[in-house]
């Protein structure tokens, strides 16, 4: 990896332009982003955490394919460019066109076709992390809104409403603990837009000054809203009123829905209960924008000197600068058996330079290892977010990781 002085010209987003300069990412295009060393384990960090939570509540994990069946998209009347505008369609060659998914609804329920047929194959929730296609109108947010992008999609599925509700339930609480170890406190459950789905679906927005969406919030933040549910009937529910509410900028990192028999209904996804009739299959999906939440996260805790990761997702938990030949030699000493959570700086660069790129990689600690401090018998261990140094023995710097 190389750092860069400058942000490419063409990149407004602060998160773009920060992960561009300290090396996590690479623009293709508007939209589209290479992840490299640093940035892919951010991204495998965050996937960590959302595979363990997921796990834990009886996730699978699969993985499915881009490539697109448009019979399937058909049934549903999906495939349509009025229905879902942000389709990229391809041609095969021989004919016809191929689709590049956007989402897995269709392709997930007409797969679990093969794989439910009685009362006795329910229930359960298979998860992947996944890239999709949206060819959506503005992509000038960095990563926080991609043409291609890298999201975590879960769909479950139940013989019941009560089970399904029971398993929304157990998913958002999956989701306050997964957003909670991103370090993403400012993040909350809000009802979704309107329509038919406002009772069933809520969204999880962080708040972000950089954010596409609004909310609206009360003083303890016990009700946060979308802005399209800010309806006379909404709010008498809830027992706020309208001019008690705060408004902030927010952005979606995931959402949540009970589609019932949206998909289950059209594809014919069916099983037969106790009583030998058939039923359709219940269903609920429920997302996670895995690169949206490495740019929120890059967005939130960013200062004037570049990123500033939070501990579970950073991609190395210490930089590693050595100076003058003994404080070279100790560092490499400290770097080796913990590759994998000490970036050692160890290129021919002055302190100055090294420092600088500490700052804007946004590691957690740094470490320097000096003739100096070594005659102290010490390492300095800065913590990126306070800028606080401390002085910790040198037999004892393996207890910082
Ligand atoms: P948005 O309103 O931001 O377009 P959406 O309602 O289209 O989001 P879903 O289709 O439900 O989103 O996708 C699930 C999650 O994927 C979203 O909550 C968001 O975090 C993320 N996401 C959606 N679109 C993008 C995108 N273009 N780039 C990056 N992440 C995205
Ligand atoms: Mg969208």
């Amino acid at each position: 990896m190389k750092t860069l002085r400058e942000a490419p010209k063409d990149e407004t987003a602060r998160n773009g332009a920060l992960l561009t300069r300290a090396g996590y990412v690479y623009k293709e295009m508007a939209g589209v982003y290479d992840f490299l060393p640093l940035g892919l384990r951010v991204i495998e960090k965050i996937k960590n955490i959302v595979r363990e939570e997921l796990n834990a509540i009886g996730g699978q994990e699969v993985l499915l394919s881009s490539l697109q069946n448009p019979e399937l998209w058909e049934k549903t009347g999906r495939f349509s460019d009025q229905e879902v505008d942000i389709w990229f369609k391809t041609e095969v060659t021989g004919g016809g066109l191929l689709g590049l998914a956007p989402t897995h609804e269709e392709p997930i329920t007409n797969l679990m076709k093969s794989f439910v047929s009685s009362y006795k194959d329910l229930p359960f929730a298979v998860y992947q992390f996944q890239t999709k296609f949206r060819n959506e109108k503005r992509a000038k947010s960095g990563i926080l809104r991609g043409r291609e992008f890298l999201m975590k999609d879960m769909y479950s599925f139940h013989r019941t409403e009560e089970d399904l509700d029971r398993y929304y339930a157990k998913v958002e609480k999956a989701y306050a603990r997964i957003f909670a170890r991103l370090g993403l406190d400012e993040t909350y459950e809000t009802f979704a837009s309107g329509g038919i789905f406002a009772k069933y679906s809520h969204e999880y927005q962080t708040f972000l000054p950089v954010g596409e969406d609004t909310v609206y919030y009360n003083s303890d933040k016990s009700v946060v809203l979308n802005e399209e549910v800010l309806l006379p009937e909404v709010l008498a529910d809830l027992g706020v009123k309208r001019e008690d509410l705060a408004t902030t900028a927010a952005a979606e990192v995931g959402n949540i829905f009970k589609l019932k028999f949206k998909y289950s209904e059209p594809l014919g996804l069916k099983f037969i209960d106790e009583k030998n009739t058939q039923q359709t299959v219940y269903m609920g999906c429920y997302g996670i924008g895995i690169s949206r939440v490495m740019g929120v996260i890059a967005e939130k805790f960013a200062d004037g000197k570049g990123l500033v990761w939070p501990k579970a997702v950073a991609p190395f938990k210490v930089y590693l600068v050595g100076i003058g030949e003994a404080g070279i030699a100790k560092a490499q000493e400290f770097y080796t058996g913990h590759e994998d959570e000490i970036l050692f700086d160890d290129r021919d660069a002055r302190p100055g330079e090294k420092f600088a790129d500490a700052e804007l990689i946004g590691l957690p600690l740094r470490v320097v290892i000096s003739d100096r401090t070594i005659a102290e018998g010490v390492a300095e261990v800065t913590e990126r977010k306070t800028g606080e140094t401390r002085k910790v023995a040198l037999d004892k710097l393996a207890t910082i990781l």
